[in-house]
């Protein structure tokens, strides 16, 4: 089937690899010089109780600002920077970054919780609980405001030292949430062997929850999953009004999505959760996207 679909396909497939690699190579030589410079910036995006109707939480995601590229999402060098053992100092910036910035917005009196992403290699480098530690104790960020969000596509020689890590920081009081929840192929066994308090669902469910009548069904039996073993579960990627109210009448009770909030500096915080309408609860509004992209 693949011969049959002819030379021009592949001889297209073939180059807009070779432009990838480029890229890819670029990116992979620039990140040394990029961590020692601080090239990174951090924005955060909301995440909304449905019954609360407010932001609960935000979730840190990492950024880079190349200087001739422009910006470049996480996808792109995330991986890069774990392969070269260049994860761990880009992570504990993260980390400083993150609870440095979200201190500021306790101190305003604010009730929110801190969600941030870790690499499992910087579980494998052995730091990443000194790290949190760390960061928490810099900051003056109380452990239980912070949520720290594992994805499943870990590989398991290093599952033991997960396992523990993770028990250590829960032991501090930090919140452990298995992220991108059903994209892989192993997420209930990681549900039975790590200690998890949040599920994350992919937004690969989300997306057709209103025209699928199977991913609704798959949304549902989740959210049900999450009830059952005393977990939250937070549907990301809520895009539309009508994804929002098929949730809430799944009663999945924490939302995130461009429909809540996209991912913005810390500077912009305040003013968007002034502005925030709590109206985007009840009734079918037009998709509120501003059309900006961070
Ligand atoms: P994630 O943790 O699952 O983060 C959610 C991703 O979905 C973010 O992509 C976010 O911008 C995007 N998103 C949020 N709402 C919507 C929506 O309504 N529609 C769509 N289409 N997308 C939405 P982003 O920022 O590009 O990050 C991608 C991934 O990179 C993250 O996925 C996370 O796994 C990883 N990442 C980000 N920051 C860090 C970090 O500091 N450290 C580590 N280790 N990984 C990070
Ligand atoms: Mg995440
Ligand atoms: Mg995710
Ligand atoms: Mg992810």
């Amino acid at each position: 089937a693949a011969k049959a679909a002819g030379k021009s396909c592949v001889r297209t497939a073939g180059h807009a690899i070779d432009s990838a690699m480029g890229r890819r190579a670029q990116l992979a030589a620039d990140l040394p010089a990029a961590i020692e410079q601080e090239q990174f910036r951090v924005v955060y995006q909301p995440v909304a109780g449905v019954e609360e109707r407010r932001i609960l939480g935000l979730e840190a995601l990492v950024r880079w600002d190349h200087p001739v590229l422009g910006t470049v999402p996480p996808d792109e060098f995330i991986e890069l920077a774990e392969a070269d053992g260049l994860i761990v100092p880009l992570q504990q910036w993260v980390l400083r970054t993150a609870t440095a910035d979200f201190a500021d917005l306790l101190a305003g009196g604010r009730d929110l919780k801190l969600g941030v992403n870790v690499s499992v290699r910087h579980v494998q480098a052995g730091c990443l609980a000194p790290d949190v530690a760390q960061a928490l104790a810099d900051s003056g960020v109380p452990p239980d405001r912070l949520m720290i969000e594992v994805t499943e596509s870990i590989m398991l020689d290093a599952e033991d030292r997960l396992q523990s890590d993770l028990s250590t920081l829960r032991d501090m009081g930090c919140i452990i949430s298995l992220d991108d929840f059903g994209r892989g192929y192993s997420s209930l066994a990681y549900l039975a062997r790590l200690p998890v308090d949040v599920l994350k669902m992919d937004r690969e469910f989300i997306g057709g929850i209103e025209t699928d009548p199977r991913g609704a069904a798959l949304v549902a039996a989740v959210v049900e999953l999450g009830r059952t073993l005393g977990m939250d579960v937070v549907a990301e990627g809520v895009e539309t009004a009508g994804q929002l109210h098929a949730l809430r009448d799944m009663k999945c009770r924490y939302v995130q999505g461009w429909l809540l909030g996209r991912p913005m500096a810390a500077q912009d915080l305040p003013a968007f959760m002034a502005a925030f309408d709590p109206a985007v609860f009840d009734t079918r509004l037009p998709n509120l996207d501003t059309g900006v992209h961070l």
